[in-house]
């Protein structure tokens, strides 16, 4: 099964293939010039012939059906982007923000308030646990964060006034895999909702909204922008929670820069060519670390070591993407020798990129955490390769 056969890719309505939808979903030529490529429409606000049809175009519910007046509420070069990631996702509607936090912070704050309990998985992105473990119960929410693959401990940890389960897909930065139809049962069966970050794996690798979520978040930033230049994050889902979300992001003031919506748009378009290559170099990466002496272990989801890889098999096609994590035989001094020896991987934070990434993690356990990029695979390795070579094995 290929990740373009998968359920929810020709989801009712959609007739074409996924490749064709990342090309042409949301766009058309400029109706005033005819220019091919969406135009990035960098203007603040929107003229009007007559103050009636001003009134009307701010007219809210107007103004998110491409009645613009202001780009902080909405931007023609934002909207096709939006109806472009709706397509991908299958989903009713999307919402670009200005990055992943915005759009992150502003479903969120759309779905639960004071009194509500919502329910975490504990191995999350370091700043999406400050929004909801710091941030959240500041307002008044009850927080609790459980082992998201444990589904007994999910069902225990349910309260009466639970709103909410928010879990990232491949999680940050331990590489588990939350089983997405399992939790939104649970979810639904309780009343509440289950919110999904998918950046990790790119709605061309796995798309949550067919398999139950309410509502899909990515870092845009990542492997939909894909070339490491643009900040941008988005939710897909059904109207009904995405008209809450843009409220709370244009309060907020979380708009993207219509720039910044071209960038990642620009870079949708070439995501099925991208994961690809991503999803190749990753399974070969994998495949070496998992072999090498200096290795404890590797946490790639098309490794069969992966603690949840029978969870892959079920939700994933045979694309597993770019992201794993390892562990360095021994502790900091070994991590940073394998870091510190690569040369044609970058040293940085960040993931999604054509760029290999290694990102040490000292506070995390020594771990490693790797974006696979586009690079020749035979180049990536050979560096990879070369840098477990420098570390020094523990004796004994
Ligand atoms: N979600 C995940 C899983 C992330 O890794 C990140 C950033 O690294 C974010 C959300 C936040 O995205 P942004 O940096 O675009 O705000």
């Amino acid at each position: 099964m290929t990740n373009d056969d998968r359920g929810g890719d020709r989801a009712p309505g959609l007739t074409q293939g996924f490749a064709t939808r990342a090309i042409h979903a949301g766009e058309t030529p400029d109706p005033a010039t005819r220019a091919h490529n969406t135009p990035i429409y960098m203007t603040a606000t929107f003229t009007f012939d007559t103050g009636e049809e001003k009134e009307a175009a701010v007219d809210s519910s107007l103004a998110w059906q491409g009645g613009y007046f202001y780009s902080r509420t909405g931007n023609p070069t934002t909207s096709a982007l939006e109806a472009k990631l709706a397509s991908l996702e299958g989903a009713e509607d999307a919402v670009v923000g200005a990055s992943g936090m915005a759009a992150l912070a502003s479903l969120v704050y759309s779905v639960v308030r004071a009194g509500d309990h919502l329910l975490v998985a504990d191995d999350i992105f370091a700043i999406s646990r400050v929004l909801i473990s710091d941030d959240l119960p500041r307002r008044g929410v009850d927080v609790s964060a459980v082992d998201i693959t444990d589904l007994d401990a999910v069902r225990a940890a349910l309260r009466p006034n639970t709103r909410a389960i928010v879990t990232e897909v491949l999680s940050n930065p331990f590489m588990r895999i939350a089983d997405i139809p399992a939790l939104a049962a649970i979810a639904h069966s309780h009343g509440a909702k289950l919110l999904v970050d998918n950046t990790f794996l790119s709605p061309y690798v796995y798309r949550p909204l067919p398999d139950g979520a309410d509502a899909v978040v990515h870092s845009a930033t990542k492997y939909l922008a894909g070339h490491g230049d643009a900040l941008a994050g988005v939710v897909a889902g059904a109207k009904s929670i995405i008209d809450g979300v843009r409220y709370h992001l244009d309060a907020i003031g979380g708009a993207a820069s219509p720039f910044n919506s071209w960038l990642v748009m620009r870079g949708v378009r070439t995501l099925p060519l991208r994961m690809e290559a991503h999803s190749r170099n990753g399974q070969a990466l994998a495949g070496l670390l998992a072999s090498h002496p200096a290795v404890e272990w590797v946490r790639y989801p098309g490794h069969p070591s992966h603690p949840d890889f029978a969870t892959a098999e079920r939700l994933l096609g045979d694309r597993r993407g770019g992201m794993m994590t390892v562990k360095i035989r021994g502790g900091a001094t070994e991590m940073y020798a394998f870091t510190n020896a690569t040369r044609l991987c970058s040293i940085a934070v960040s993931l999604g990129d054509l760029y290999t990434l290694v990102y040490p993690m000292p506070k995390r356990g020594d771990i490693v955490r790797i974006s696979t990029g586009c690079e020749d695979r035979e180049d990536i390795l050979a560096d990879v390769g070369r840098a477990l070579d420098a570390v020094p094995l523990p004796v004994g």
